[in-house]
């Protein structure tokens, strides 16, 4: 590992310029990041620990929603009763990530900025990587693809985001709050992290020395009807090669509102609103649950590897409504 400067932040702010100054990170759960300097794949010339800056508190705010400090551990956050009790997909998603150990590291910032796991990218013995060296080619299109990309994928890049608790923040409308060198943001989580384009190196929109400070969550319709279903090649500890996340509020036995959203598919959560315009307005029945999964997937684009994700993403989504339905357990 490259060496690099040490420094604790004891204030926002403090670590903001910290990070400006340096050009280096900060570290949370350092779950990801530091993994990723032990194989070389991130070189920071310094590390800004912000793990003693307060942003541990999970409240309820006054409009009926809650507010999650980006400090909070991924343990902590899944098993508040707040969450537990009013979004409950929430907890399904991050408890089905990682282990126990891990998610009891893992902050709720460090989670949404988690970095792809394609192993092109992991390794640096590949030459072939325009995440990791802009301009390099991406060695995935004709090699090893089975967990890439179906939706929103480029010539450059095909990787996925492998988060299961930002697809679930994704259904819910979550907002990212942050803090920078040029004050506060509040970023819909539709458009914090963003697609590869020409430049695969990007992965979301923050601003350099810009720091995750919290994650808001409006009050949800689907406390009650919601689900997360992920689907990997074994039951724990595997990255999602296909989850669904899905929140549908029924009204007099007619869907009223509903929010899909697919993981394992695209480099960011992807929600899939022509799948909730059909069932919007329906009676939840198997047949309309079945539409709406086949309508999900319908703009998928495979690679050479992973046709086989289309048909387990119908799977999934169809399961997930089900199970948030009750049509079956
Ligand atoms: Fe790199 Fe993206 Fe291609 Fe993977 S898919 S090799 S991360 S450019």
């Amino acid at each position: 590992m490259k060496t690099f400067e040490f420094q604790h932040a004891v204030t926002v702010d403090g670590a903001i310029c910290s990070v400006l100054d340096s050009g280096g990170a900060f570290l949370a759960g350092g779950t990801n990041l530091v993994d990723l300097m032990k194989n070389g794949v991130a070189q920071p010339p310094a590390l800004v620990d912000i793990r003693h800056l307060g942003l541990t508190s999970v409240t309820a705010t006054a409009s009926g929603g809650v507010r999650i400090g980006a400090g909070v551990s991924n343990s902590a956050l899944a098993n508040h009763p707040l969450i537990r009790t009013q979004y409950p997909v929430l907890s399904q998603a991050i408890l089905s990530g990682a282990t126990t150990q891990l998610r009891n590291m893992a902050t709720v910032g460090g989670n949404l900025l988690q970095r792809t796991r394609c192993p092109y990218f992991m390794q640096i013995e590949f030459d072939q990587c325009n995440k990791r060296v802009p301009g390099s080619g991406c060695a995935a299109l004709e090699g090893f693809n089975r967990e890439h990309a179906l939706f929103g994928a480029s010539e450059h890049c095909v990787a996925i985001n492998p988060s299961d608790m930002a697809v679930a923040l994704t259904i819910l409308d979550a907002v990212v709050c942050t803090q920078g060198p040029d004050g506060v943001r509040q970023i819909p989580i539709a458009q914090f992290h963003t697609l590869p384009g020409d430049a695969p190196q990007h992965e979301n929109c923050l601003l350099p020395a810009e720091l995750i400070v919290a994650v808001e969550l409006p009050p949800s319709p689907y406390a009650s009807h919601s689900w997360y279903l992920k689907l990997r090649d074994r039951r724990s500890y595997a990255f999602a090669l296909v989850s669904a996340a899905v929140g549908v509020e029924v009204v007099d036995d007619v869907i009223a509102s509903a929010s899909v959203a697919l993981g394992g598919v695209a480099a960011k959560p992807w929600r899939v609103p022509a799948a909730e315009q059909i069932l919007v307005g329906s009676r939840p029945d198997d047949s309309v649950l079945r539409a709406a999964a086949q309508r999900a997937m319908a703009d998928a684009r495979p690679l050479s590897q992973n046709a086989f994700k289309v048909q387990l993403g119908r799977g999934a989504v169809h399961r997930a409504l089900a199970r948030a339905l009750e049509l079956t357990r």
